[in-house]
């Protein structure tokens, strides 16, 4: 495959990390990401079919991206998931994925098949009836069970936990515990806010606030460790404990300086940053027989610093100016 130059925006991010979202359908209903009232179901026409979402894909892939992470909605809902996992495991690219683990068992054969070894899998609650209430559904036991199941057949698991104030921010110690028993990683992603979920910062929970209650209950024996360059996340694990746990703190401690990261939306608009509020329109273009490319480069080159231009904290807790995104579900992540 020829390469050509990396994709770069006007302050030298290079863009090599795509995040793809297969559907905006769910089978999942969380509260802090989906509507109450749900959002509107499109026809399938709108939405990418299997051969765009690859042709795309090969595009970016063409011009540098390393990495594929496919998320949703919930991408393995989507009826041709196994088939674009398998060809998209193809390309010369890290593949992985974001799900709520559901369906996760029906796909282990089609993760090996295409060499994906990573997989994020969501989970806000140890507990089943709070489990149950956060994702208005009662899918608690399949869950922990297809991560156990996934943890046995050999893939690296990462547990997100977006805490929620007076909901689950009294599990962050058994989580890190519970994560150190199965040997695996926990993410605890600050509440953000998108259109309909009622966002307001005095529900989230702050990355000072989780050191606060990990430092009172694990002390010493709380060790930091390294966090690769463009990782978005803030690394730890416990001494003499398997396991470790992160914080993702996109809204009191952003990390765009080194945003590597595209969104493509199931309808085919690139999200040049997660809360931007405008979108580039890429499906039509490829249909029209357009060349994408050029689309894809300026798209990224108008990206501003620092989230969507919403540099300080008050910018950023305005509800007219975080309001104009799209919903979580219908973004990916
Ligand atoms: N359905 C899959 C899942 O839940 O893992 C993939 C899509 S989901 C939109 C991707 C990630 O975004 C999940 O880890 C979810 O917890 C997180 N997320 C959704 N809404 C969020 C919000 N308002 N703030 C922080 N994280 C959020
Ligand atoms: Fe569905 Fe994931 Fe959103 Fe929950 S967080 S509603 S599982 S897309």
């Amino acid at each position: 495959m020829i390469e050509a130059s990396p994709i770069v925006d006007l302050f030298g991010r290079i863009h090599n990390y795509l995040r793809i979202s297969l559907t905006e359908r769910c089978n999942l209903r969380c509260t802090y990401c989906m509507p109450a009232e749900g959002i509107v179901l499109r026809d399938k026409s709108n939405f990418m079919n299997t051969q765009e979402v690859l042709g795309i894909a090969t595009t970016f892939v063409q011009m540098g991206i390393k990495k594929i992470r496919l998320t949703g909605g919930e991408p393995l809902v989507r009826k041709d998931a196994a088939t674009v996992i398998e060809e998209l495991g193809k390309l010369p690219i890290e593949l992985a994925i974001t799900t709520n683990g559901i369906l996760a068992d029906q796909f282990i054969n089609s993760f090996k098949t295409a060499g994906l070894h990573t997989i994020n899998v969501s989970l806000d609650s140890l507990e089943k009836e709070k489990f149950n209430s956060i994702s208005r559904r009662n899918y608690f036991d399949k869950v922990v069970s297809n991560i156990d199941l996934l943890i046995a057949s050999g893939f690296t698991i990462k547990v997100n936990v977006v805490l929620m104030r007076g909901i689950n921010d009294n599990e962050i110690c058994d989580f890190i515990e519970w994560a150190a028993k199965k040997n695996i990683q926990v993410r605890f992603i600050e509440f953000m806010p998108f259109s309909g979920n009622r966002w307001d910062w005095s529900k989230g929970v702050s990355y000072n606030e989780i050191m606060e209650k990990v430092n009172a209950r694990f002390g010493n024996s709380v060790l930091k460790m390294p966090d690769k360059k463009n990782d978005t996340a803030k690394n730890y694990r416990l001494a003499d404990q398997g396991g470790s746990f992160a914080i993702i703190s996109s809204v009191t401690n952003p990390f765009c300086s080194t945003c590597n990261r595209i969104r493509l939306t199931a309808d085919g608009k690139i999200k040049n940053c997660l809360f931007s509020g405008t979108e580039t329109d890429l499906l039509n273009a490829y249909r029209r027989g357009e060349n994408i490319e050029q689309i894809i480069r300026s798209s990224i080159w108008d990206k501003k610093a620092i989230r969507a231009g919403m540099e300080s904290f008050e910018d950023f807790s305005n509800t007219d100016r975080n309001s104009k995104n799209r919903s979580m579900i219908a973004i990916g992540g």
